[in-house]
């Protein structure tokens, strides 16, 4: 009777501990970027470029979390102006991605790269995960989407060897992000310690015209930008965000796109 209740009670205390352990390895991994100090390579007046440091962890490319505080806000003031319904009629709709898509004609390079998404030639939306939230909500902290909106530019760094993420950021009080001269500088360093370049996230948004809501597809200038991303830095995936959905374009369709320079 005593051999079995003291049996009982140790593993009752190793499944406490699992339960202990899991519990701190999931404190560990939930990376809050709003708590985390930032290392900052420069600052000119509204203009901040700077990075963080931590541990890979598949928590952070899930899209299974709890909307952080300011994309949250962005939300609920887009459910008032709409209504619940018609706004998520609208976000489905800006996620829309199926063959069937009816694409028009038409000469502007914007519109024919938002065509190509949709109609899943090239890209693929998907929900936002757990990290580009994070830094769209860093953002948010500083100018909320609704009323100030901006763009910025996240630079996501993987090593595997270190099972690191490195995460630069550039960003401005502006609708366009700051040119990320610095951030690029660093870039060359990185590569050659063995980071990987895995993706380039930047945000989208729109006037109310179009619902607030931003278009899941590179602009002319996005498409050659990452053309240059990619010849330069070997860039893996460009991501955009709309705070809701994200496109995710593998290096081998960014010259699918219409872009600058060769129209
Ligand atoms: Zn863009």
């Amino acid at each position: 009777m005593k051999i079995i209740s003291l049996l009982s009670l140790g593993i009752g205390l190793i499944f406490m501990g699992l339960l202990t352990s899991c519990d701190n390895q999931k404190m560990q991994t939930e990376i809050n970027l709003k708590n985390l100090t930032p290392v900052v390579l420069k600052q000119e007046g509204t203009e901040i470029f700077q990075y963080w440091e931590f541990k890979n962890d598949s928590n952070l490319w899930t899209h299974h979390f709890k909307i952080p505080a300011n994309i949250k806000s962005y939300k609920d003031t887009l459910e008032n102006i709409f209504g619940k319904d018609s706004f998520n009629f609208h976000v489905q709709k800006m996620a829309y991605q199926d063959n069937s898509y009816q694409s028009v004609q038409t000469l502007n390079g914007d519109s024919i790269n938002a065509q190509l998404v949709h109609s899943k030639m090239v890209g693929k939306i998907r929900p936002m995960q757990y990290l580009e939230a994070q830094l769209l909500d860093y953002q948010l902290s500083r100018y909320p989407l609704f009323s100030w909106p901006t763009e910025f530019h996240g630079f996501i760094l993987t090593h595997d060897s270190l099972k690191l993420v490195k995460v630069y950021f550039a960003a401005s009080d502006q609708p366009w992000p700051p040119k990320p001269n610095v951030i690029l500088e660093r870039l060359v360093e990185e590569l050659k310690q063995g980071w990987t370049f895995k993706y380039h996230l930047h945000n989208h948004y729109e006037p109310r015209s179009s619902h607030y809501l931003g278009i899941l597809a590179p602009s002319m200038a996005d498409a050659q930008f990452y053309q240059f991303l990619f010849e330069d830095f070997n860039l893996e995936n460009a991501l955009i965000t709309n705070g809701f959905h994200t496109v995710e374009i593998n290096k081998s369709e960014f010259s699918k796109f219409k872009a600058h320079g060769n129209e």
